[in-house]
This record gives C-alpha cells, sequence and structure tokens, in this order.
C-alpha cells in the first residue's frame, strides 16, 4: 500500500516558476552546473533510461517525469539513488560491508552512467560505497566537502579512483545551485568547511521538483544546524532525510520546526550501538506529525515525486522503538539463539577502523546487513579476487581492502576472479 503525502502550501507555484526559470538557464552558473540530458550520448538507448517507476497496488505507474528517491537499505550508513528522466545522482554510498549491494543496486537500476555523486562527508558509512560505485559506473561529476583533515584510507582509495578515472570534484559552497533533469538541487549545508568535527561539515542539500521537495544533509550536527538556522537557510522541505541516522546530537527540535517535514526517513542499522535513532528525535518527530520511515525496520525505502504529491512505496512505519530499545530486544533474542555462523564471521572480520577519534563512532560499526551472511564472498579490493568466508587467505587481505559480496556472477562481471585456493 503507498502512502500520499500531500504538499502543503502554495508557495510551491512560485517555486516551480522559478525551477522552470532555472531550468530554461541550463548551465549558466559555471562550469559547477551541468544538464545531465546533454551529456547522455553515445551510450546506447538503454543507458541511464531504465524506468524505474514502480507500480503500485492500485496498478497505477509513477510518470515518466517522476522524480524517485531511493532510501538503501545500507544497515549503519546512509545511500540515496535519485533518479529522473535520464538523469541519475547517487548520495553517499553506505560503509564497506553493503559496498557490492550499492553497486548492483544502481545496475539492476539500469543506472550506465551517474551524472553526479554527492559525498555528505568522508566517515566510512557514507564513504565507502562511493568509492565502490565510482570503481564501478562512470560518473561525470563529484561533489564533496573540502578535505577537513581527514586522514583515512577509504580517503585515499577515495582520492586514488578519482585520480584514475579522472573524476572531476568539485567543493560547492552554500547557496550554489545544480539543474538535475527537471529538477534541480541547492547546497544548504555546511555553512562553510571549517568545522573541527568532520560531521559538521556535511554537504547538504535540498532537492526540488515543482513543489516537493527533499532535504539530505549526511551527518550534519546541531552546531551546523544552528549555523543555517542563524543565516536564515532555506531548509523547509516535504521529505527530511534525519540527520546522522537520528542521533540526538543533530535533528534539534528547532531545525526539525525550521524544516517541517511531512515525512521523516531514518537511515540506519538495526540494533547498531551509537543509539540512533535517539528516543528524543523520534518524540520530536511524532510532535511534529511527520509520517516515519526508517530503513533498519522497513528495508529500502522509496519516494516519487510527480511535482505536486509524493508517494512512498509503503506505509510509514510509526514505529518510534529508539535504537536502544531495539539492541536491548535483539540482545534478548541472541541469547536465547547464541552461537550462529554470522556472529562468528562478524567477530573473524571487522570493518577498517579508523585512527580519527571523531570518525570512531562511525568506523566501528559492526556489519549487520544481510550481504555478511552464511553465502557471502569476501573480496580483496585491491587484488580482484573473491574467497569463500573460511578460506586462509582472507586472513592476509589488508583490512582497507576487504569487501564483501553475494552474488558469484556479479562479482565476476565486476572483474573479481575465484581463489584458486578456497574455489569460491
Ligand atoms: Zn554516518
Ligand atoms: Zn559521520
Amino acid at each position: 500500500m503507498r502512502k500520499r503525502i500531500v504538499k502543503r502550501g502554495s508557495r510551491g507555484f512560485l517555486i516551480g516558476l522559478l525551477l522552470l526559470i532555472l531550468a530554461v538557464c541550463g548551465g549558466c552558473q559555471g562550469e559547477g552546473q551541468k544538464n545531465p540530458a546533454d551529456e547522455n550520448t553515445g551510450l546506447g538507448e538503454d543507458a541511464g533510461t531504465k524506468a524505474p517507476a514502480f507500480s503500485d497496488d492500485r496498478g497505477e505507474e509513477a510518470s515518466n517525469d517522476s522524480l524517485t528517491v531511493w532510501f538503501l537499505d545500507v544497515g549503519q550508513g546512509s545511500a540515496a539513488l535519485v533518479h529522473q528522466k535520464d538523469s541519475w545522482m547517487l548520495i553517499d554510498g553506505g560503509d564497506k560491508e553493503t559496498s557490492s549491494y550499492v553497486v548492483s543496486f544502481l545496475k539492476q537500476k539500469g543506472v550506465t552512467k551517474l551524472d553526479y555523486v554527492v559525498i555528505s562527508h568522508y566517515d566510512s558509512d557514507h564513504l565507502n560505497g562511493v568509492v565502490g560505485v565510482l570503481n564501478a559506473i562512470p560518473c561525470s561529476q563529484v561533489l564533496a566537502p573540502e578535505d577537513y583533515g581527514t586522514d583515512t584510507k577509504i580517503y585515499d582509495s577515495f582520492q586514488q579512483v578519482c585520480k584514475e578515472k579522472e573524476l572531476a570534484v568539485s567543493h560547492p559552497q552554500l547557496g550554489e545551485e545544480f539543474a538535475f533533469s527537471h529538477s534541480s538541487f541547492r547546497v544548504v549545508s555546511p555553512a562553510s568547511y571549517e568545522y573541527e568535527e568532520g560531521n559538521s561539515n556535511s554537504l547538504g542539500i535540498r532537492l526540488e521538483y515543482e513543489e516537493n521537495s527533499f532535504l539530505i544533509c549526511g551527518d550534519c550536527t546541531e552546531e551546523s544546524e544552528q549555523d543555517l538556522l542563524y543565516l536564515g537557510v532555506d531548509v523547509k522541505s516535504d521529505v527530511f532525510a534525519a540527520n546522522h541516522h537520528g542521533s540526538r546530537y543533530s535533528n534539534s527540535p528547532e531545525f526539525l520546526e525550521a524544516v517541517s517535514p511531512n515525512a521523516v526517513v531514518i537511515s540506519c542499522g538495526k540494533g547498531n550501538s551509537y543509539g540512533h535513532p535517539d528516543a528524543s528525535v523520534l518524540l520530536s518527530v511524532q510532535n511534529l506529525g511527520a509520517d516515519l520511515y526508517r530503513t533498519d525496520l522497513q528495508g529500502e525505502i522509496t519516494a516519487a515525486s510527480d511535482g505536486k504529491n509524493i508517494v512512498f512505496d509503503q506505509e510509514a512505519c510509526m514505529d518510534y522503538r529508539s535504537g536502544p530499545e531495539l539492541r536491548e530486544e535483539e540482545s534478548k533474542e541472541d541469547d536465547k539463539d547464541s552461537g550462529s555462523d554470522i556472529k562468528l564471521f562478524q567477530e573473524e572480520v571487522r570493518p577498517y577502523y579508523g585512527e580519527d577519534e571523531q570518525l570512531s563512532e562511525e568506523e566501528t560499526e559492526q556489519p549487520n546487513h544481510e550481504s555478511v551472511g552464511e553465502d557471502s564472498y569476501i573480496l580483496n579490493t585491491n587484488t580482484k579476487k573473491f574467497h569463500k568466508k573460511g578460506c586462509s587467505s582472507v586472513e592476509e587481505i589488508k583490512e582497507e581492502n576487504i569487501g564483501y559480496g553475494s552474488d558469484r556472477e556479479e562479482l565476476i562481471g565486476m572483474g573479481y576472479a575465484p581463489c584458486k585456493r578456497c574455489e569460491p
């Protein structure tokens, strides 16, 4: 059953007009702004145009011009894919454990070229999957924060792939606008790239299609939120991707009020160890009367806008149990049935831990996505080999080169070869 959000207010008409003007202006804001439609040539008829429109139980099809946003289920992390007509944009890519899932999700949607890849910030639960995608799919333009002093291996890999693929990386400033098919998006955070804390430097965008809008700001912190409010940045949006996975150190009641969303989507891992989402944030969302969607409870969540209404692919969950509550429930279940393979596996192969203290919260996340389950393979992203879980070669793989995959054919398609020792 789909959920329909009716857009409030009449300012939409004016925004629509403004958008039309912007769209007509095309690339008049310099090289930062491109009309992706102009570039989609030479890739064959299929290139980037495969319709992602989903049918609902009434047999309706989302219109061809609709703007679709998929909030991917990447466990503890964030990743969103945006599509309209023949334009595609990825906003963050989740962590290492779901990197190959994100790549195959994009391929399954028919993405052969990305017009934009937006990296909110350089924490691994946002950046890791992006590196995987940039390795696999061509991209016209990468938007990312200025280097705020990141010193992690995944950041090195990011720089390396940008160099190898000769990718154009720009660091847009507050207020900059970009065209995206019939829509546009504006940079709404950060106020500057000078915050000490990495999360505060999160590059956030407000995506607009006629009367509808989506706000996605990575792990934007309360400090950053306060500055945006002080500057009077327009953050009012229909759909709000909760900041920092619903953390209590973001999503202040004042900020939520300014956003005034009709729907809030929280991307976080079920039973994560950080307390996401926080009870106080869930209470604020409840007080706002906004619909609540959660990837930890509902998996992938899809929202499609026809410019007037936004339709979700499922009912809002309206489940206000906080991360810690769910974690407690889960540990009780674990006590009942301990010793599963997945648990052992998580202890054997740990995700990369950053040295930067500020990143430790994000970086120490345990994998909890299904892709690390029983029938998964361990990848060496450096040598492009894949192994069975217990293969002795796995111990020799450097942590920063470890990846996961579950689809053998997909892996081979991505250029991976089976290990000769374990013959997966
Ligand atoms: Zn994060
Ligand atoms: Zn972060």
